[in-house]
């Protein structure tokens, strides 16, 4: 097959017309892929060779191409840690953080220099407590995010959190036979391992929140 420049002309003004994020989510930008040299051969050498050779359509053999090289859509990972409460993503939390400051002639803090970020040079994993952004729940230590499915449903396990926050938002709880306890307030559920239970409540089965 003779390399013909016709195809690399379609395949660079296919990625053109693509969206940005279809590199984003690779960790790529367009710009560096369309300067890639050795990328953009690769590409037109799919390309051409699934048109000439395997007499595929164009718009499929772009994107076959472009598949070949970049690979499948990547899933989306599920987040570490979200609030059982309500879902949310974010929380605030603590750091420790150490920046460059002005000193003034006695020797003390005087001033930051154009905001704080700009002079961070160092900086600590965020501390709890944790407190939801959205719903205002506190946590020790971030929720970590796992889903079980039961019979009643998909619900989140709690796992690594104090659960003496769930009793002061008024939730009961009840078995399930599978393994999980389920801790409910009537308008929305989580799971506890069995082992979190007896961690936290001393494998005390009548206890009631
Ligand atoms: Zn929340």
């Amino acid at each position: 097959m003779i390399l013909s420049e016709e195809y690399l002309y379609e395949m660079k003004e296919h990625i053109k017309e693509m969206q940005e994020g279809y590199f984003t989510r690779r960790g790529l930008t367009k710009e560096t892929v369309l300067n890639d040299t050795g990328t953009m051969e690769r590409l037109w050498t799919i390309y051409q060779k699934d048109v000439e050779d395997y007499g595929c359509d164009r718009a499929f053999s772009l994107d076959d191409a472009m598949n070949e090289v970049f690979g499948p859509e990547p899933k989306r990972s599920e987040p570490k840690y979200r609030c059982p409460f309500c879902g949310s993503k974010r929380f605030i939390g603590h750091q420790l953080i150490r920046a460059d400051v002005y000193v003034d002639e006695n020797g003390t803090y005087d001033n930051l220099p154009g905001g704080l970020e700009a002079h961070i040079y160092d900086s600590e994993r965020p501390y709890g407590p944790f407190t939801c952004d959205k719903c205002g729940r506190e946590f020790d230590e971030l929720p970590e995010y796992n889903t079980v499915k039961l019979s009643r449903g998909t619900f989140t396990v709690v796992s690594g959190v104090d659960v003496r926050v769930f009793k002061k938002a008024g939730y009961g709880y009840h078995h399930e036979d599978s393994g999980y306890t389920v801790v409910s307030n009537g308008k929305s559920a989580v799971a506890l391992s069995n082992a979190d239970y007896d961690f936290y409540y001393g494998g005390q089965r009548s206890f009631t929140l």
